[in-house]
């Protein structure tokens, strides 16, 4: 009676493999074909037309208010999410970027005319070096997300044991320093991919070598691109990308459109009422909640401008452009 035996050996194993919730990698073996991983090509992976329903309905369905919120599969996000048709997965995690940021007419119809096609959302984390970069590429006109770019960012000057401290200090609180152990990679290499990102969307060009086109990074405060970026340059031993040269500190966009000056994210979210959704310093969160403050702001009839330029023959000089502007 070898065989039941054996499988009561080998079954309890196998639960063990899907209890943990924030595990949704599985180890792969090399000896095994490897799982349908989505590919680096397919990263730029969803759009607005992108639905789960298909064929598209005439009249969209109703809005799922009812349904509970979910964490983003931050597997997913980065295009390495490995268990689309794993029910239990799907069901726990969210692979939709959209939801959070669903436009409503209502919304749409106070909208002004723009100078910017693209605006994207960049909330940066990591105060030693760069953790986390991520991107929501927003349409000027409808107020939906085109797209999204993310990436865990690995240290480069850091030695592992500082690294592990680091992160499980940094994300471990969240529960997702798993995903970033599993995915981080060096900055240089997160930015040669953000370039074939922006490229693929036409919203740059290597060979201009100017700044993005009818598209422009949207900021809460300076720091991400006045200070970290060119930090973590220095450290990456990379020149500072063109396309980083000018941005939008939405702060003082607030500030000159509402007449009301807002220290941070959180205090625009709650002087706009809208409550925040998912983890506060996760950044992928927090760039969703600061499209959505950016959305309520386009909806009130906000022109949002740039409002910060580096000199491009001294980078180190950072031009303000707003008159009033919070310091
Ligand atoms: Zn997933």
């Amino acid at each position: 009676m070898a065989f039941p035996r054996a499988r009561l050996i080998t079954l309890p194993l196998l639960p063990s493999l899907f209890s943990t919730t924030l595990k949704p990698f599985l180890p792969i073996s090399p000896l095994l074909p490897p799982p349908p991983v989505r590919s680096l090509a397919a990263f730029a992976s969803l759009s607005a037309s992108e639905t789960q329903d298909s064929p598209a309905p005439r009249v969209p369905p109703p809005r799922k208010t009812a349904e509970r919120w979910k964490p983003m599969c931050l597997y997913y996000t980065q295009g390495k999410c490995t268990m689309m048709e794993d029910p239990m997965h799907m069901e726990k995690f969210n692979h939709n970027c959209s939801r959070d940021l669903e436009v409503t007419n209502s919304m749409s119809n106070g909208i002004h005319f723009q100078n910017l096609d693209f605006f994207l959302v960049l909330d940066l984390e990591g105060k030693v070096e760069i953790l986390e970069f991520p991107v929501l590429m927003i349409d000027a006109k409808t107020m939906n997300v085109v797209d999204f770019f993310h990436r865990f960012v690995r240290p480069t000057e850091m030695s592992e044991t500082r690294i592990n401290e680091y992160i499980e200090g940094k994300y471990g609180k969240f529960g997702v320093d798993r995903v970033w152990h599993d995915t981080a990679i060096p900055f240089k290499d997160v930015l040669q991919q953000f370039e074939v990102w922006l490229i693929q969307h036409q919203l740059w060009g290597e060979e201009l070598g100017g700044c993005l086109n009818r598209a422009a990074f949207v900021t809460c405060g300076n720091w991400d691109l006045k200070t970290k970026v060119p930090q973590q340059c220095k450290v990456s031993r990379m020149k500072l990308p063109s396309y980083f040269m000018e941005w939008i500190n939405i702060k003082d966009v607030y500030l000159n459109f509402y007449k009301r000056r807002a220290t941070g994210m959180m205090t625009m979210m709650k002087e706009l009422q809208i409550p925040l959704l998912g983890s506060h310093h996760l950044g992928f969160d927090d760039s969703k909640n600061i499209a959505r403050v950016l959305q309520h702001m386009l909806a009130d009839g906000a022109v949002i401008q740039i409002s910060a330029r580096r000199n491009p023959d001294s980078p180190e000089n950072v031009e303000f452009l707003f008159k009033n502007r919070i310091r």
